[in-house]
């Protein structure tokens, strides 16, 4: 399998440097926004050709930006309008079949650069140096920088991984630059023989992840009402929004960057656990879909709960899985995904599944068939569990793993989801030796 680090590169910028840096990255910020508002007032234009065609030279001239770095920004701005288009157009879907009655906004004006990070293409705007050095190019010029980073990252530089994109990232706060480089490396995936066991991990807005084990073993992982009481910024937010004002804009850019810093904290603790808890084992992850994603979001109903929601609107369970998944090599354990339909509302004793199952949709389930009771995340991620052993079952047969459900075909879908209906969890038999 082929994965993708990231290395974060300190540059050891001389004054000269840092300002040459400084200015080309918010030229190409200001270039960045030009395009954008070229492209809105074109009919929210999203091909990138046609909107190099029109803003080439007027980058060049007005921003001064080097040919290359010129190409690259209608490139990034039609890549961005591509995405918002596919969410006005998801929106719509979603609206006509009644799922939102939000009207997704984002799309109604020009959308607006904030980040002045820049993105370099490997060989073309810059490269590796001996002697540990980088090469980047400037609006005057190349400059050649000495770079710190992680030993095994640097390492990999050197030993010559696969060298991708790169983002110049700057920490404001203490005026140090940063190269983000992205870099591709060759890991085996784990044969299924190697793995010793089975684990299910349920993501949501109450605990962050809860592990289950065929053997009975559980975890919970990041309280999340806990880590949002850690951190008070949801009232301080709200007052500066209605401050509108332009130092009140900054802080809440502030505010937010250190959120999204303080999310990829905790995605990153939780994930390392998770991995390390349970090395060399077949790890079962849900495959969540945008509406399902939003569904995981809203869960729980308890004012700790709305709180929560309120303070961490938006956590990417995205990043955790991809965390995990790329952890989860380094631990000789292989992450898989699996369909989330019905894995809060499924009993794991009998079977029976309803929304019932979860008075309230509270802490917790209940089931209205065989009375079963248990914490309602740890019902989910023991659905995982099964579901996953049921896929290594498959995978020793055939000798294929799926690594991911395939949600294109309804038919194979309904035939899995009838599968996972006829999985019962017992607690008394011990996990099969074949396992
Ligand atoms: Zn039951």
């Amino acid at each position: 399998m082929q994965t993708v680090v990231t290395a974060k590169l300190k540059l050891n910028t001389t004054p000269e440097q840092f300002k040459a840096l400084r200015t080309t990255q918010l030229a190409y910020r200001d270039s960045l926004n030009y395009v954008s508002q070229y492209a809105f007032a074109h009919g929210k234009m999203s091909n990138a050709v046609r909107l190099q065609d029109a803003t080439y030279e007027e980058i060049r001239l007005r921003f001064h930006l080097p040919s290359q770095m010129a190409c690259s920004v209608p490139r990034q701005v039609g890549a961005s309008y591509k995405t918002l288009w596919t969410k006005v157009k998801n929106n719509a879907v979603h609206r006509k079949e009644g799922k939102t009655k939000k009207r997704y906004k984002g799309l109604d004006k020009a959308p607006k650069f904030i980040s002045p990070t820049l993105t370099y293409q490997y060989k073309k705007d810059y490269t590796f140096k001996k002697e540990q050095q980088v090469s980047i190019l400037t609006l005057e010029g190349r400059v050649i920088v000495p770079y710190t980073g992680y030993n095994k990252h640097v390492a990999l530089i050197q030993r010559g991984a696969e060298i991708g994109a790169s983002k110049l990232w700057y920490d404001k706060a203490k005026k140090q630059f940063y190269l983000l480089v992205s870099l591709e490396v060759e890991m085996a995936d784990p044969p299924p023989e190697t793995h010793k066991q089975v684990v299910g991990v349920d993501v949501g807005m109450r605990y962050l992840a809860v592990t289950a084990t065929m053997q009975g073993n559980c975890t919970f992982h990041a309280d999340i009402s806990t880590v949002a009481k850690s951190h008070h910024s949801a009232r301080l937010r709200k007052r500066l929004q209605k401050k509108g004002t332009r130092s009140a804009t900054r802080r809440l850019v502030a505010i937010s960057g250190r959120e999204r810093r303080l999310k990829a904290n905790v995605n990153h603790v939780v994930s390392k656990r998770i991995v390390l808890q349970h090395p060399q084992s077949l790890i079962g992850l849900e495959h969540l879909t945008d509406i399902r994603e939003q569904t995981k979001r809203r869960k729980g109903k308890s004012a700790k709960q709305r709180k929560a929601n309120r303070a961490f609107s938006k956590w990417s369970f995205a990043e955790l899985h991809s965390m995990i998944a790329y952890k989860a090599l380094l631990h000789r354990s292989t992450a898989i995904k699996v369909d989330a339909n019905y894995t809060s509302q499924a009993c794991p004793k009998c079977g029976h599944t309803c929304k019932e199952n979860r008075p309230h949709k509270g802490l917790l389930f209940l089931c209205q068939n065989c009375q079963y009771t248990l914490h309602a995340d740890l019902v989910g991620a023991r659905n995982i569990a099964m579901r996953t052993l049921l896929i290594r079952q498959d995978w020793r047969g055939t000798g294929l793993l799926s690594v991911r459900p395939d949600v294109s075909d309804d038919e194979a879908k309904a035939a899995r989801l009838k599968r996972y209906a006829e999985l019962r969890w017992s607690s008394d038999t011990t996990p099969s030796p074949r396992l």
